[in-house]
Order: structure tokens, then C-alpha cells, then sequence
């Protein structure tokens, strides 16, 4: 792997390890870009705070943007660093959320739908469901997310986990990816769900990517320094690519907040 876009830190209360331990590892294991993307905060003002172990608190934002600033300085020569975050896109927060990140200097966002709606009250979007309706309101609410033009990528699309009628969910994920076509949005085939063994990456899923013709970049997801390496998990996302034809990018340009 050439880059990687999707690093969390120990700020979102599920990961472990200091941001130099990510970056030296990814040094070691080849990268040449290392871009983080913890758990963005949200405030949600209105109805209480929900942040831990999700995401970072508002507050820990400055420090975060701070910290890696200082290492993208240390480290410039050997590793490109990049200070992103991983959003949902929830469309009540959705401006409040995009000021709070332009105020720290966060460079990018991918998005990484894991609740619909506005978060509370929703569930996890992973959880396997029959519900068309679920399937559909994902489809509906990450296709708005890419139309905005403001994600850099589209981390672990195939993360909702329909269970029901399988031409349901395939005429549902071809619009998906339709819509990531037209907005030129890559997505992501997400190494975590391939380490943990989980129901991501979704064979059906990537043979649809494969039809539509949608661009593909690897993700580390990592939670853990060692996360930033994981030739055997790549190896597989890679029989993924070919198996299906996929067309995929060493790297993306980021879009800028
Ligand atoms: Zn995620
Ligand atoms: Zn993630």
C-alpha cells in the first residue's frame, strides 16, 4: 500500500496506542501517506452528549488537530501525514459539524455511516436487519452524504448488513454505487472487517462495485499501531479487486473541507 486514509487514535475510547507507534509502523511497512481519521465529535447540544467510546468529545478536537500538526512537522521527509476525520453524516449536525472541523484545520472527511437518522435513537447500522426500509433509508441518507461533494471517500459502504431478499439488496447497492460513480467518490474495502472476520467486506457487494465500475481504495481502519500493516488482510482485499475487475487508486486527492 502506497497510502492509507483511515487511522483512529485513542481519543475516540476504542483504540489503543500512541500516534507515534501508528507512524512508525507505517513508516516500517512501506507507507508513504499516512492520513488519520478518528471518530469525529458531534455535538449533539440538544439532546445530550453521546461520545464515549464512539468518538472523541468536542473538546479533545483542538488537541487532536494540534498533536498531529506537530508530527506531520517532525516526520516531513520520511511519511506525509494528513489530519482527517471519519463522519457519519447526520443532516441536522451537518453544518455545525463542518464549522467545528474548518475552525481545527481538518483536512478531509470519509465517511463512515454507521447510524442513520441523526444517531440517537437509531441502531448500530451493522446489526443484520430483514427491514427494506433500513436498507433503504442508508442507501438514501449516505447517497445525500456523497452529494455533498465533501468526502474524500466512502469507508466500509457495505457495512449495512441486510439479511432479507438478496434482488432487493441488489438493486438498493447499485444505486449506491451508481450515485458514488457520479459524484467520482471511491470507496473503501475496509481491511478491519477482513482482520476481524467480520460480515465486511461483502462479496456481493463487490461485484456489483465491480459492474458499476466504481473507483476502490484499501483501508487500513486501524484501531491499533500494528493495524497499519496487515499484508495478509491486504492480500485478500486484493483477490477482491481482481476477482471482480475493480479499478483501484494507490491514493486520492483529498477534498478539502
Ligand atoms: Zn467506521
Ligand atoms: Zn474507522
Amino acid at each position: 500500500m502506497y497510502a492509507n486514509y483511515h487511522t483512529h487514535t485513542v481519543r475516540c475510547g476504542h483504540a489503543v496506542g500512541s500516534e507515534t507507534e501508528y507512524i512508525e509502523n507505517a513508516i516500517r511497512g512501506g507507507l508513504k501517506l499516512l492520513g488519520f481519521s478518528d471518530h469525529t465529535p458531534y455535538d449533539f447540544f440538544d439532546v445530550g452528549p453521546r461520545n464515549r467510546p464512539i468518538r472523541m468529545a468536542p473538546e479533545e478536537l483542538p488537541d487532536y488537530a494540534e498533536t498531529l500538526r506537530g508530527l506531520a512537522d517532525r516526520y516531513r521527509g520520511r511519511i506525509e501525514l494528513r489530519i482527517g476525520v471519519e463522519a457519519e453524516y447526520y443532516p441536522k449536525y451537518f453544518p455545525a459539524l463542518l464549522d467545528m472541523l474548518r475552525a481545527n484545520g481538518i483536512e478531509y472527511m470519509i465517511l463512515g455511516q454507521h447510524f442513520l437518522g441523526n444517531e440517537v435513537d437509531e441502531p448500530y447500522c451493522g446489526r443484520p436487519t430483514e427491514d427494506v426500509r433500513v436498507l433503504e433509508r442508508y442507501v438514501a441518507q449516505s447517497s445525500e452524504a456523497l452529494q455533498t461533494g465533501l468526502f474524500t471517500y466512502f469507508a466500509h459502504p457495505d457495512l449495512i448488513h441486510f439479511v432479507g431478499s438478496a434482488e432487493i439488496y441488489d438493486r438498493q447497492m447499485r444505486r449506491l454505487c451508481e450515485t458514488a460513480k457520479q459524484t467520482q467518490t471511491p470507496l473503501e474495502i475496509n481491511l478491519l472487517g477482513l482482520r476481524d472476520g467480520r460480515h465486511y467486506p461483502c462479496a456481493r457487494f463487490w461485484e456489483i462495485a465491480g459492474e458499476v465500475g466504481n473507483d476502490v481504495i484499501l483501508g487500513c481502519d486501524a484501531h491499533a499501531p500494528e493495524d497499519v500493516c496487515s499484508p495478509e488482510a491486504e492480500a485478500r482485499a486484493l483477490a477482491l479487486v481482481e476477482k471482480n475487475a475493480l479499478h483501484m487508486l494507490a491514493s486520492v486527492p483529498l477534498r478539502r473541507l
